[in-house]
């Protein structure tokens, strides 16, 4: 059998390990070279070859790579046991290996690899956003750095939500949780009113890097899998189906490896139509809620809002939708920024009313005020016309919840991460 010399030397690791750089400078170009790569998922891949992160290899390749190594089958499983529920951060940890395996994976460049919290920046409400360092195997010693949100008690986007029944009392200071996780280091969309947008995209994240956000934050929070109520939402950086294989590869380890529900997973896209056509695909037990990013009333407005519209339009991303088989009570959310005289007149709400009665899906309305940041002109909606809104959705028979701001001081509320180092 051919020996393991390198990730690179074998097709499957390849697979997982490689990151990839997207390193399209679009924000400056024109509108019509930023859809063309837009629409190129996953593009731009290359090997790394100096770092062998394990943390984001399944279960199946740690085998493999321990099969290799002539190790007996047991030993994949008690080091995807170690990875993914014990939450190890160095291989001496691997309490279950002999030394002299630990050292051979070491002697063989392998090491845990997992993404670590270096910042923590804390909000009088509780939420923490985090810079998490993503060694990127690169050798340069400027990590890349992503960031990540913990909201206890949730923002009440999970509200009205499939109910959650015979869950034991908590005894933590937060009986519920929710992670806000990144999935590309800036974003390429271009939506207006979002901060993340600023940065244009810096590159997409590997599965071990959108997976270690959560396990590093289950961590620090002590996170008990199965008892404590955790909700996770891929609405951090970044647009997640524009690096579609790397986030549902990253879901997968969190359903099979963590041990965390799909049921409890939120997924937010800005509407990329073959995107959601390949999320239509997945298993229903192997895949996460759909939100999507409405944010406003019509295809004129949003396109206004969000350029990526004239791409894919509002009843192209509608249709796309339609393909899903949701799962019992299942629901998809709109996720719908209030941005002031904008977004959020009285007229608008009877239009997303229509639109969202019109498509006949099991739906719910999640609005948010926008929130603000540096060199966005937009301004907050007033409090009347939050409550104006929400109240004329419901008459419609919409249901609809209010996002909470969480964590506005420390610039992790939605939209506001641009990995901001103060405050
Ligand atoms: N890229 C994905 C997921 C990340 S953005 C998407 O766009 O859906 C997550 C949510 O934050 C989206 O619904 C987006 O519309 C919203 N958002 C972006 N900027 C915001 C801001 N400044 N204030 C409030 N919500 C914002
Ligand atoms: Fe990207 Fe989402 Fe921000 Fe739009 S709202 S720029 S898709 S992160």
């Amino acid at each position: 059998m051919r020996r393991i010399r390198h990730a690179a030397d074998f097709t499957p690791l390849v697979r997982l390990v490689r990151h990839e750089w997207s390193k399209c400078s679009i924000l400056s170009h024109g509108m019509a070279i930023r859809f063309n790569q837009l629409v190129r998922l996953d593009a731009g891949n290359a090997p790394r070859e100096s770092l062998r992160p394990l943390f984001g290899l399944d279960a199946e390749t740690l085998s493999a790579l321990l099969a290799e190594l002539r190790e007996p089958a047991f030993r994949a499983r008690q080091l995807t046991e170690a990875l993914y529920r014990q939450h190890i951060t160095e291989l001496d940890a691997i309490s279950t290996f002999p030394s002299t395996l630990r050292r051979r994976l070491a002697g063989a460049g392998w090491q845990v690899g997992r993404p670590q919290i270096v910042q923590i920046f804390g909000s009088v409400d509780g939420t923490e956003r985090y810079l998490v360092e993503c060694q990127n195997g690169t050798g340069r010693s400027d990590h890349d750095t992503v960031e990540t949100v913990w909201m206890p008690e949730g923002d009440g986007g999970e509200d009205g939500d499939e109910a959650e029944s015979g869950e034991p009392k908590d005894t933590k200071s937060w009986s519920r949780a929710t992670i806000c996780v990144s999935s590309q280091i800036g974003c390429a969309v271009n939506c207006q009113f979002c901060l993340t947008a600023k940065l244009g995209l810096q590159r997409n994240l590997t599965p071990g890097e959108i997976a270690g956000q959560v396990v590093s934050v289950m961590e620090r929070h002590k996170v008990e899998v199965g008892r404590d109520r955790l909700n996770l939402v891929f609405m951090g950086m970044g647009e997640p189906f524009l690096n579609y294989a790397n986030f549902m590869a990253a879901v997968r380890l969190l359903v099979r490896a963590v041990g965390l529900s799909p049921r409890r997973m939120t997924v937010s896209t800005s509407g990329i139509v073959p995107g959601i056509e390949q999320f239509a695909q997945e298993p229903p037990d192997l895949r996460p809620k759909l939100a999507i990013s409405l944010n406003a009333p019509n295809d004129a407005v949003r396109t206004e809002v969000m350029p990526i519209n004239r791409k894919w339009p509002i009843q192209s991303v509608i249709d796309a939708v339609r393909r899903i088989e949701l799962r019992p009570r299942e629901r998809i959310t709109f996720e719908y920024v209030l941005l002031s005289g904008v977004t959020d007149r009285p007229e608008h709400a009877q239009q997303v009313a229509r639109l969202v009665r019109r498509t006949n899906l099991p739906a719910k309305v999640n609005l948010i005020a926008w929130n603000p940041g540096p060199g966005i002109s937009y301004s907050m909606p007033a409090p009347e016309s939050i409550e104006g809104f929400k109240a004329a959705l419901a008459a419609e028979g919409v249901p609809v919840y209010l996002r909470q701001p969480r964590g506005r001081d420390i610039y992790a509320a939605c939209g506001q991460l641009k990995r901001t180092v103060e405050g």
